[in-house]
């Protein structure tokens, strides 16, 4: 019988996989996972050693079905050919992606197949609602959120999450690469250890995840998902759901049934289910606009006074050592975890672009690298909507306050005292704001400022100044 090549990319699990069942219902399957740098953006560091993890689980997963991971290494559409007469496989199924690289893979696999008798077939999965089916009254893409969500949710009705309890392997196994082969863990010093003590990658810690959130975290999203200090506050999924350890179905199942057996839930279910939705806005943007990673979606901002080039202070919030607690705990918890919780994300990004009017790419390439979760359409989305280029961006003039935003979301301070030790004498008062404090209190805390923790590296005053200035002499026009 003629075997399926099934190709993993962004779709790591065997659960809710409608590539892997289909191919299992029709005979022997020859799962693969190939490394292409060129099919998606190339990885980032914290990624890669969330990759690697992950396809140690979703190999173990595979084998305990009945097939090997093959795993390669190279150009997509060679290693597939390779792998095809190889093994006689006359079909690939795989999970249609929205990344234009991977676009572009897919469609050099699908003139392939055609010219080859070789039957190419794409599955969603990746997303809740494909990007191609939600479109305005006017056929046109969103730009703005709300009337997108809108739309999703008249679609919302999703076939039952699919399941492969038994995978038959072809006779003749094509090599494959020993995982390490793939290079993808830091050569030298291995700094990933604190990635490894905040995070399990895989698709059953995915699902534990998931399940132990809809128990204890769900009660309350709505109200703690803005503070940064207290557990569970939010889900804490993104990294399994951009590397596809779940489905972003199965979230949307199981929090239904969560909402059926406690209607309690509904309110917080309902917001959660919103958020993931940011997610699918996020794709749609990214597959209607593919310049997204490189071009301001508002072209007015292609003549934005951004500051130039790699500089002291980019360096000095890379660090954590910009003189503002939460910005700083924030960076640092990036660095530490290869996370930072979304408030944090927003403030940092408005940091970033407004007070020190240093150019969105940089933080978000910055992010890219550092991230755990770093998502190719989540990503570039927020940093232009945090920009003020975006789709459906803060306007201009919103430029969040460091100050403000501290005591407001974390006020006891938990959040920056832990990220941000050399603070924690400080009494609360003055946390957010350590310059304030008299030198009698900096004393008693036992703390140097410009030794121990830095000065402010900006004049917020002069700096918003600057920045309203900077923005003004655009004209921010609709996409
Ligand atoms: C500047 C900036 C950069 C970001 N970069 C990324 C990124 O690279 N990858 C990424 O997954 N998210 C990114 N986000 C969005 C958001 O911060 C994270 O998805 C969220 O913090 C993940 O934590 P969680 O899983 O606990 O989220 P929860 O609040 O539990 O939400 C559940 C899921 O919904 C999705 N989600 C939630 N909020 C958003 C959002 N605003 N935009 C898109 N999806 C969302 C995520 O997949 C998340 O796992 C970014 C936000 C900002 C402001």
């Amino acid at each position: 019988m003629a075997a399926t090549l099934v190709l993993f990319h962004t779709n790591l699990r065997v659960g809710d996989n409608p590539a892997l069942t289909a191919a299992a219902e029709l005979g022997p399957v020859v799962p693969v996972y190939i490394l292409d740098e060129t099919f998606g953006r190339p990885l980032g560091g914290a990624s890669r050693w969330w990759l690697h993890r992950s396809l140690q689980s979703l190999a173990n997963s595979l084998k305990g079905l009945g097939a090997p991971l093959v795993l390669r290494m190279g150009d997509m559409l060679d290693t597939v050919k390779n792998i095809v007469d190889e093994t006689g496989a006359t079909r690939v199924f795989l999970q249609h992606g929205y990344d234009p690289t991977v676009q572009r893979g897919e469609t050099a696999l699908h003139d392939w197949g055609a010219k080859s008798d070789v039957e190419i077939k794409r599955f969603a999965g990746q997303v809740l609602f494909p990007p191609e089916q939600i479109r305005t009254q006017q056929d046109k893409p969103y730009t703005v959120f709300s009337p997108f969500w809108r739309t999703c949710l008249k679609q919302a009705a999703f076939a039952p999450l699919v399941r492969c309890d038994t995978i038959t392997p072809v006779a003749k196994q094509p090599s494959s690469l020993e995982l390490d082969a793939l290079n993808l863990l830091p050569n030298g010093f291995d700094w990933t250890q604190s990635l490894a003590e905040a995070f399990t990658p895989g698709e059953a810690q995915a699902l534990d995840t998931l399940d132990a959130y809809l128990d204890e975290g769900l009660k309350s999203y709505k109200e703690m998902r803005d503070h940064p200090g207290h557990a569970p506050g939010t889900s804490k999924l993104s990294a399994h759901l951009r590397f596809g350890e779940i489905s972003p179905r199965t979230i949307w199942h199981r929090t239904q049934d969560a909402i059926a057996r406690a209607p309690e839930l509904a309110r917080d279910g309902e917001w959660f289910l919103r958020e993931l939705g940011w997610r699918d806005f996020s794709y749609h943007l990214l597959h209607h606009f593919p310049s997204l990673p490189e071009k301001p979606l508002r072209p007015a901002f292609n003549d934005f006074p951004w500051t130039d080039g790699p500089s002291a202070e980019l360096e000095a919030w890379q660090k954590g050592l910009t003189g503002f607690p939460i910005v700083d705990a924030g960076m640092r918890q990036l660095w530490q975890t290869g996370w930072m919780h979304n408030r944090v994300r927003m403030i940092v990004a408005s940091f970033l672009v407004k007070e020190l009017l240093i150019h969105w790419r940089e933080g978000e390439a910055w992010f890219w690298d550092t991230l755990v979760d770093a998502d190719p359409a989540s990503n570039t989305a927020s940093w232009q909507w945090a920009a003020g280029c975006g789709a459906d961006a803060a306007p201009y003039f919103r430029i969040f306050n460091p100050v403000l935003q501290g005591e407001k979301f974390d006020g006891d301070g938990a959040y920056v005292t832990r990220f941000v030790p050399e603070l924690k004498n400080l009494p609360q008062k003055y946390l957010h704001k350590p310059w304030e404090a008299p030198t009698a209190v900096l004393e008693e805390a036992g703390l140097k400022l410009g030794e121990d923790y830095p000065h402010p590296i900006v004049d917020r005053k002069h700096a918003r100044t600057r920045a309203l200035a900077a923005f003004q002499s655009i004209k921010a026009e609709k996409p």
